[in-house]
């Protein structure tokens, strides 16, 4: 008998009619002699929405609130999924990220899971039970509720598939598996059927919303088997694991692209040793993660620089950097938060000098000009405006010779806005 971790995303679940086929699709699993442990998400838009409405009373609500809010989504789901699991003759029981033992540190907004405590999940399951577990939401050690960031109910799979030492970790969703690039916008994307962890994360890390990047994490360091597949069919998946078995001579394995980018630029900074320091750690120490980093040339004792970050802390970074004026003095710091980023990731590009080069050749073919530039052995990212940001990915996959030779996606229309 195994035990499986079964986790669907908001899109398959977001009908009464989706809802009833994820019912029978767990029942099925089950009555093939697997014990089911399920994370399920908030239903369809119901998380935007949820955002949309405290927008409207607040435009920058306390986080701890903000988090009391948009855990009730992945609430509403699990209760309703466990009735219609009773509907069809079957015994469910629904849990609460914290009735599932989940601690999370207390960062709102993106607490990351301390330690998981699963014995009420797995007594549910030992009786028989399918168990239906709330993604996306914890508890920190002193009650107060949190959540892992948008798309975290993956990473609430995948880290209580590792506690439990489950078989497999499912991740249903609504295509069938992990393309070369998002096929919603490269109809010729090709269908992997197994990509390392490495791979996946660099993907997911640059924007590939098919996995929360901290799931991956997960996974690869406690060697979870990550399968991801489709809500609606019974096609084979991509199986995510430690070597995946690549094609031969192919450099560029996937492009990703963030649409979720702002850029910070701090103009005429007193060029004093340590001013690097002082910025980068105040973000730091309000929990802003930074991302591609810019030093301009130094003029008359004055330097400027710029950096890329999350589209949503770019207003707390302007404060951050408001307040440590006195430390750091500068003439004015903006911001620019109409960018995207695309990427390139594969492990045959350390070997390869001529795959950046290629890059940009693409990009300026279309007339789009690179605003910023990051590289790493295994990808490289360019900064541009968003206009363009279809054709770019598309002439990409083409420049590397990803396409496939027919249309191979299988997924519903895109539900979720
Ligand atoms: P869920 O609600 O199931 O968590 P998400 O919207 O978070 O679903 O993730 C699935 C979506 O990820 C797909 O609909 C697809 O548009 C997008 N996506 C982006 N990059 C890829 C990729 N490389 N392969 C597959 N899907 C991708
Ligand atoms: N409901 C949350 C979101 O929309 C978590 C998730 O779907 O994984 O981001
Ligand atoms: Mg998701």
């Amino acid at each position: 008998m195994s035990l499986i971790v079964m986790k669907f995303g908001g899109s398959s679940v977001g009908t009464p009619e989706r809802m009833q086929l994820v019912a029978k699709r767990i029942i099925e699993r089950q009555q093939e002699g697997n014990e089911i442990i399920v994370v399920v998400s908030a239903m369809g838009d119901t998380t935007d929405d949820l955002i949309d409405q405290s927008k409207q009373l607040n435009a920058n609500p306390p986080a701890r609130e903000m988090d009391m809010l948009l855990s009730v989504g992945e609430q509403i789901s699990i209760s309703l999924l466990s009735m219609t699991i009773h509907q069809q003759g079957h015994s469910a029981v629904s849990f609460t990220g914290w009735q599932a033992g989940m601690i999370t540190e207390k960062e709102h907004g993106k607490a990351k899971i301390k330690k998981i405590d699963p014995h009420r999940v797995i007594t549910a399951v030992k009786n028989g039970s399918i168990a239906i577990v709330a993604g996306f939401q914890g508890m920190s050690e002193d009650g107060e509720i949190t959540t892992l960031g948008r798309g975290g109910s993956d990473t609430t799979a995948v880290a209580l598939a590792a506690e439990v030492g489950a078989d497999a970790c499912e991740i249903y969703t609504d295509v069938d598996g992990v393309y070369s690039t998002d096929p919603r916008v490269v109809k010729r994307a090709r269908k992997l059927d197994n990509i390392s962890y490495d791979e996946m994360l660099e993907l997911a890390n640059l924007g590939a919303a098919v996995l929360h990047p901290r799931a991956v994490e997960y996974a690869k360091h406690n060697n979870v088997k990550l399968v991801v597949r489709s809500s609606f069919t019974h096609n084979e998946g991509t199986v995510v694991r430690e070597e995946a078995i690549m094609e031969q001579g192919v450099v560029v394995s996937g492009i990703a692209f963030d649409k979720n980018v702002a850029r910070i630029s701090i103009l005429g900074v007193e060029d004093e040793p340590g001013v690097l320091a002082h910025v980068f750690g105040a973000l730091a120490d309000n929990g802003i993660d930074v991302d591609i980093i810019v030093q301009s040339g130094v003029q008359d004792g004055k330097a400027d620089f710029s950096f890329t970050l999350s589209r949503n802390d770019a207003d707390k970074a302007l404060q951050v950097i408001e307040s440590i004026r006195e430390t750091v003095t500068h003439r004015e710091a903006t911001s620019d938060d109409n960018l995207v980023k695309v990427s390139i990731v594969g492990a045959g590009m350390v070997s390869n000098p001529g795959v950046a080069a290629k890059m940009f050749a693409t990009i300026s073919s279309l007339g789009v000009s690179i605003k910023m530039v990051s590289t790493s052995e295994i990808k490289c990212s360019c900064v541009i405006a968003p206009d363009k940001l279809s054709e770019v990915v598309i002439a990409l996959h083409t420049a590397y010779g990803l396409d496939a030779e027919t249309e191979v996606f299988v997924g519903g229309p895109k539900e979720r806005r």
